[in-house]
């Protein structure tokens, strides 16, 4: 019973890698990756070694013969799989290791006994299949190592009948115990390989799990950041409607009520009471909250907040390749400013289609004016001299209409008008003895710089007169006696430059942005319509008209006429 005894315990000795390779492969595993911080898979060489190795020294200290003839070489298997497992280097270091144990632990006898007994015939075998193994199925694998184990265990046991001329003597028991030996030996291999694939296995399922979930949470991110990069408010609901994922500018809307508000704040939290917090009340969003779960429909309204105008959608998320709604995407969008803008062309519409009518009626004004101004002239003329103030204030009124009428109508007709190559100087030296007559009565000076270089510009003659004569009288009007109003032309890089200064009062910062509006004027009888004519003049020119001006220094308008593309 003995034998049966230590056949039992040298196989429990030859099966210690199966117990102690999988715990010491998956601590030094997580060894090394927590104390690196590296990413790296440990390879499985060293640890398989060690452990059969340790097998190996075990298995030899505690081996016996069965019946004192029968050598038991348990040593084989740890020593046969780790062959069929490990790199070229350590496999050779193992078989060296099963020769030393047995020179140490067995009495050296002969050669042939050592040949059998350590299984040292049938290394090269093992050695070569090595490459052909590692690729095999695990039931291949099994089959390999069973077969190498039945043969090194048959040589094994056979050795003392072949090498000391044992005999069996019909000793039935010791040929049942070598059978059986031979068994244990070949289901320990079986074991071994068991375990040793299922201890890689779970690693390579583990690492790819690893890779998997680092990729996710990669993804994650990426997918935050992008949301965190649209300019709208979105945010993500499951099924329940509670929040799993909002960006930064939907955490910017809930901060103004907030400020300190983080995401985690709003992350779990159902969407209404979020909603009505915001301030925004989708009406009947309860109900329509289910419409989008259950009829898979996207629900989108408009929401006023005070001034801020929003547009809030709600659309269901659906599971790829099913109708399962698993969640929904909420939108919310500022869209005050192209409200405002919307607003701004329905009034910038309305505005010209009044202009047109204007336009309109003020031409069919003019003709009675001049009717009516004929025959005042007349009775002018048939009147006694002390009437005569009446009418002339009567016509200078009527005058007045009249220009007012004059500028509404060029203003409003801003069509393309005819122009043609003409001298801006020549222009300018026409109408400077209006100037100076106009000048003179109000005791102001007038000074005309012209640069006698400039090239022939392409303009309408007529509109830069009324240009010119707009910009001059403004500049009058805004003087005092013994102002000084200087006309100056000059050439630029980008074009001709024409400017009109005054020492006026000058015109302070506030009033500069509406100097050019239509009926802007600071003046009791002024119409307002003169800089805006200037500027549409200078626009039909392709030029551009800006202000200089210091509060009690004076005024400098520059009007810059570009060189044609051409000629520049
Ligand atoms: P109006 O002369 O009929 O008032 P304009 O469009 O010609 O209309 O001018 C608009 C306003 O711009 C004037 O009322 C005046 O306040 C201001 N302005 C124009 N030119 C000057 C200037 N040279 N100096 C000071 N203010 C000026
Ligand atoms: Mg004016």
């Amino acid at each position: 019973m003995s034998a049966v005894h230590e056949m039992l315990f040298l196989f429990l000795l030859a099966l210690t890698p199966a117990i102690l390779f999988p715990l010491l492969y998956e601590r030094a595993d997580l060894l090394i990756q927590q104390e690196q911080n590296v990413r790296k898979r440990l390879s499985y060489h060293v640890v398989l070694a060690v452990t059969c190795a340790i097998s190996m020294i075990f298995s030899s200290i505690f081996t016996t013969k069965l019946y004192g003839i029968i050598p038991l070489t348990y040593g084989m298997v740890p020593l046969f799989a780790a062959m069929l497992y490990e790199k070229t280097v350590y496999s050779l270091l193992l078989a060296a290791l099963q020769l030393v144990l047995y020179i140490i632990n067995e009495d050296f006898r002969n050669l042939s006994d050592f040949l059998l007994v350590t299984g040292l015939l049938i290394f090269p075998l093992v050695l070569l299949s090595k490459k052909k193994f590692l690729v095999m199925s695990r039931r291949g694998k099994s089959g390999i190592l069973a077969l190498f184990l039945l043969v090194g265990s048959m040589l094994s046991t056979a050795s003392p009948f072949f090498l000391h001329n044992e005999s069996l003597n019909n000793n039935f028991s010791l040929i049942f115990l070598a059978y059986s030996n031979t068994f244990l030996m070949i289901l320990a291999g079986l074991i071994l390989i068991h375990i040793i694939e299922e201890t890689l296995d779970k690693r390579k399922f583990q690492y790819q799990l690893e890779a998997v979930s680092r990729k996710y949470y990669r993804e994650e991110e990426k997918m935050q950041q992008m949301m965190d990069a649209t300019p709208l408010s979105v945010a993500l609901l499951d099924r329940q409607g509670s929040i799993t994922m909002l960006n930064k500018t939907f955490l910017k809307l809930f901060r103004e009520i907030q400020p300190d508000a983080v995401r985690e704040d709003l992350l779990g939290h159902h969407l209404l009471p979020v909603l009505t917090s915001l301030q925004i009340h989708m009406e009947q969003l309860d109900p329509e909250l289910l419409r989008v779960f259950e009829q898979r429909s996207i629900v989108s309204e408009l929401v006023q907040i005070q001034d801020t105008m929003l547009f809030t959608s709600i659309s269901p998320i659906i599971k790829g390749h099913s109708d399962e709604v698993i969640g929904a995407v909420v939108v919310v969008q500022d869209i005050t400013e192209l409200e405002t803008l919307r607003l701004e062309l329905n009034n910038v519409d309305r505005l010209s289609l009044v202009g047109q009518m204007a336009a309109g009626i003020t031409h069919e004004i003019r003709n009675p004016i001049a009717v009516v101004r004929g025959f005042l002239q007349l009775m002018r003329e048939k009147s006694p001299d002390s009437l005569d103030h009446y009418y002339r204030i009567v016509l200078e009124e009527l005058d007045r209409a009249n220009s007012i009428i004059n500028d509404f109508l060029s203003l409003a007709q801003n069509r393309p008008v005819r122009k043609e190559a003409t001298s801006l100087g020549d222009i300018i030296h026409e109408l400077t003895p209006l100037l100076w007559a106009d000048a003179n009565l109000r005791g102001q000076s007038i000074e005309v710089k012209l640069d006698e270089h400039i090239p022939k510009l392409e303009l309408n003659a007529k509109e830069i007169k009324q240009l010119i004569l707009n910009l001059c009288r403004n500049g009058m009007e805004a003087m005092e006696d013994k102002g000084q109003l200087t006309l100056e032309t000059r050439k630029v890089a980008a074009g001709v430059e024409l400017l009109v200064s005054d020492t006026g009062p000058g015109i302070p910062l506030n009033k500069r942005e509406n100097l050019f509006q239509p009926f802007f004027t600071t003046k009791a009888k002024g119409t307002g319509l003169g800089l805006a004519l200037c500027k549409s003049i200078v626009e039909r020119h392709n030029g551009k008209v800006s202000v200089d001006s210091e509060v009690g220094v004076g005024t400098t308008f520059s009007i810059l006429f570009p060189y044609p593309p051409q000629a520049s």
